[in-house]
């Protein structure tokens, strides 16, 4: 596949039990549909620097491809786009065919880190509701 950005061929790296498709040249991250989730369920975090730091970040020449960006799995279909997060809005670029997502660099560890840190809001929750619940008994 090419990179929808740049149009390096992209590679794919392993992430646990997960295959990425990565562009070494622009650090783009392609994921096929439903990876983030599985991606975020590992917990993992700081993926994108793991992969460079264990398959190297070899400089590459930029050349932007022309207006919008392409699927790299249906070819001719463009990417919208659009918004994902728990918490803060991160930009990503889905497919409508394939629902796969473009990542630019830096863009799945914040995704990542968006996780971690709505996990922690939930636990936050959750203790609190029990707080309240105790609270409530006791009153009574
Ligand atoms: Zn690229
Ligand atoms: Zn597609």
């Amino acid at each position: 596949m090419k990179c929808p950005k740049c149009g390096a061929i992209l590679s794919t790296l392993p992430v646990g039990d997960i295959s990425v498709d990565k562009c070494q040249s622009c650090d783009g991250i392609w994921l096929e549909h439903g990876e983030l989730e599985k991606l975020r369920e590992t917990g993992l975090q700081g993926i994108e620097k793991q992969l460079e730091q264990e398959f190297g970040n070899p400089p590459a020449p930029m050349h932007s491809l022309d207006g919008y960006l392409r699927c790299p799995q249906c070819v001719d279909k463009g990417l919208r786009t659009n918004y994902v997060s728990y918490m803060q809005p991160v930009k990503m670029d889905h497919c409508v065919a394939c629902f796969g997502m473009w990542l630019d660099k830096h863009e799945l560890d914040k995704l990542l880190e968006d996780k971690k840190q709505l996990d922690a809001v939930q636990v936050d929750r959750g203790f609190k509701a029990m707080l309240a619940g105790l609270a409530k008994r006791m009153a009574r």
